[in-house]
């Protein structure tokens, strides 16, 4: 008897039997190339279909199913574009006429004798006098694929077109029998009886074809363990590393220079600010490099932290370093800290990617040099290529907009330097777990004081007057208005066109006794910032851009903030845009213009009408749109997570991030036997998310 080969667990899928080019190509479509892989992709849902009731109960208007044989087809050709395919067929004790539409194949196809899983809706057919069942899912029941299709609970797959169900569960199948007993459990015994866990063979046998409700439950509690476990871990090992191995010389204060600093800063910084100021000179004082992350809604104040942490450098003799993620950013930080520090004799340099090679060339002699500095700069700061000597520490403004690497790639720039990360995005507890597992974290828990949250209101482009009496309004009081406009890269033309006709058209009809600037990412840096200026100086009263005031621009003159296609926005950008406003104590507003009255009722404008809450608004955004597309996430490495929630398995997480714990407190090299099968499952995950390059 000659058996089919069997697959080794990282062989291609395609030598699967019954598979073949076609089938591989198709599965390659899925992201599935390789046995393991197969058997790794996992159903959307199930069908119970243990029991299934009799034709005769099918209930008219509602979708039903059931196993059935046919008894007699016929076609029909309705015009040249509606073929009708019907058929009588029986479940052994009564009929019912089934009906597909448009179904061409089925003509070569449906023969009276064969066996159907059926599942449609039971409609009144007035012209025919008959019921009709009229199917939307057909599957052929054969001998090979039967047992996987009647009498269990059925895994329904996520498909691409001439995939089906049927023929993707007989692979399934197969698969599963032949990979299941290749794969070694990578856990330790003690480990699995701890946090009480089902055999990753058995998981995986039980996730695609679970024989009841509880195998499934068990099953999918074994995997999203997993999936939570490897980053755990790599995160934990990444920690103990940074802690253990990365020493790097401790800042030598004076205290001098902050001081001074503090002292010419027009206000006090909160006390909050302090606290976490406080945090930041502790850990620079240590001989191991700082890392952390510190969290402030928008408007919180984190320039003043990130300035005095800079400072440290350079009262130590190095250089301070701050990397912001747009032009605009970069240039008005490199302006405050040139206008409060150069009196102090601080030395502040530009670096970004639009400069002119003379000024470029000048800023880089600069940081070739041994001399104290501050440097703030864009992406340009981490090529490749650029040298920053006596690198004592660095900031990552607003890091979401970064990826993981971006982060690593500035720290590689000195020796090890301290690294502060600043973030306005109020991230939940559960990602605060997996994404920044290996940062310490302070939290700037106050506003300054005279901050009051804008009155958000969404309309529709309809009200347009009504929107402009309230910038009027506002005008004549002194004030002064962002109007914003969508760009996204993919239909950036289009958008930019509409940003420039609205510029010319509210300058020439509508705000005509004022100033109105335009600011768009094409600009170059120059005009860029001389059209922030003219906006600060209030030169210009309104201001017209697209998304790149959404970081860090600030303007306490202006009240009003008018975003227009607000539906275009995601949630944490439109609650960036409205942290523009209210900072200058007093009423300030800010408009969402929907296109039409159904964008106005989704579900991020009211949420965003409701609460200017950053961290409700960002477990809203979390549970609207799940982790993957939170803010900057993909990027920062984060896993695509196939089964694990992060919001409803948050007790999961914590248990892989316990067992994960325990793992590097035992054996942080991995170097144990017990530990040989993580080990190369964690390099495997290492490798696939680009994280080798992190040690
Ligand atoms: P963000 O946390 O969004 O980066 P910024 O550092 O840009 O916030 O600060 C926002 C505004 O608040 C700036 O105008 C800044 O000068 C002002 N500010 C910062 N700290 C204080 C404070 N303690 N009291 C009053 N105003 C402050
Ligand atoms: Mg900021």
């Amino acid at each position: 008897m000659s058996e089919a080969p069997c697959l080794k667990l990282h062989d291609a899928v395609q030598y699967l039997k019954g598979v073949g080019p076609h089938g591989a190509q198709l599965l390659d479509k899925l992201g599935v190339r390789t046995l393991w892989e197969l058997v790794t992709y996992f159903p959307r849902e199930y069908e119970d279909r243990r029991t299934w009731p009799a034709l005769s109960a099918l209930k008219p208007d509602t979708v039903g199913y059931g196993l059935v044989r046919v008894v007699d087809v016929s076609h029909r050709q309705a015009g040249n574009r509606m073929g009708i395919t019907k058929a009588t067929v029986s479940d052994g004790k009564s009929t019912v006429r089934a009906v597909w539409f448009n179904q061409k194949y089925l003509k070569a196809q449906l023969k009276p004798g064969q066996d159907l899983w059926l599942k449609g809706r039971l409609n009144w057919n007035g012209h025919e006098d008959e019921w009709q069942w009229i199917i939307s899912d057909t599957e052929w029941m054969s001998a090979a694929n039967r047992e996987v299709a009647v009498g269990c609970i059925v895994p329904v797959y996520a498909l691409t077109a001439g995939l089906s169900q049927v023929r993707l569960r007989t692979w399934m199948r197969q698969a599963i029998l032949m990979a299941v007993p290749q794969r070694v459990e990578p856990y330790p015994h003690t480990m699995l009886q701890e946090a009480h866990l089902m055999g990753l063979g058995q998981a995986i046998v039980d996730i695609h074809f679970p024989k009841q409700a509880d195998a499934y439950h068990a099953a999918r509690r074994r995997l999203v363990f997993d999936e939570f476990f490897y980053p755990q871990l790599a995160i934990g090992l990444r920690r103990y590393h940074v802690q253990t191995t990365m020493k790097s010389d401790p800042l030598m204060l004076s205290g001098e220079l902050t001081r001074h600093y503090t002292a010419r800063l027009p206000y006090t910084l909160t006390q909050a600010q302090q606290a976490v100021i406080r945090d930041v000179l502790a850990d620079v004082q240590k001989t191991q490099a700082m890392n952390r992350l510190v969290q402030g809604d928008v408007g919180s104040g984190k320039t003043d932290v990130a300035a005095v942490a800079l400072l440290a450098a350079v009262e130590s003799g190095g250089k301070g370093a701050v990397m912001a993620p747009t032009e605009v950013l970069a240039h008005q930080h490199f302006l405050k800290f040139q206008t409060l520090l150069s009196p102090l004799g601080v030395k502040v340099v530009l670096v970004t990617g639009k400069q002119s090679v003379g000024q470029r060339q000048a800023a880089l002699s600069e940081l070739s040099k041994e001399d104290p500095l501050i440097v703030v700069g864009t992406h340009a700061l981490i090529q490749e290529a650029l040298v920053i000597r006596n690198l004592r520490l660095a900031v990552v403004d607003e890091q979401h907009r970064f990826g993981v690497l971006a982060r690593t790639e500035l720290r590689r720039k000195g020796a090890n330097p301290h690294c502060l990360f600043m973030t306005a995005t109020p991230i939940p507890r559960s990602l605060m777990l997996t994404a920044y597992g290996d940062l310490d974290k302070s939290i700037i828990s106050e506003m300054p004081p005279g901050r009051v949250p804008p009155t958000t209101t969404s309309t529709v482009l309809d009200n347009e007057n009504e929107i402009f009496r309230l910038c009027l309004d506002r005008l004549s009081e002194g004030r002064q208005v962002y109007i914003v406009f969508p760009l996204i890269e993919e239909s950036e033309k289009i958008d930019l066109a509409s940003a420039v006709a609205a510029f010319e058209r509210l300058q020439a009809s509508v705000f005509t006794g004022y100033k109105v600037g335009l600011l768009h990412g094409r600009m170059t840096t120059r005009e860029k910032a001389e059209v922030l200026d003219r906006f600060k100086s209030n030169a210009a009263q309104v201001l017209v851009s697209t998304t790149v005031i959404e970081v860090g621009i600030d303007v306490p003159n202006a009240t009003v903030m008018v975003i227009y296609h607000a539906e275009r926005f995601g949630l944490a950008q439109l609650h960036q845009l409205r942290g523009r406003i209210g900072r200058g104590g007093g009423r300030s507003d800010c408009v969402l213009v929907c296109t039409s009255r159904e964008d106005a009722k989704g579900a991020r404008i009211k949420a965003l009408v409701e609460t200017t809450d950053g961290f409700k608004l960002a477990q809203i955004d979390l549970k609207l749109r799940g982790p993957g597309a939170l803010n900057g996430l993909r990027q920062a490495g984060m896993p695509d997570y196939k089964l694990a929630n992060l919001i409803t398995d948050e007790l999961l997480l914590l248990l892989a991030r316990e067992m994960a714990g325990k793992v590097v407190a035992s054996d942080p090299t991995l170097k144990q036997p017990t530990h040989k099968w993580i080990r190369s499952e964690l390099a495997r995950l290492n490798q696939r998310l680009g994280w080798g390059r992190l040690n």
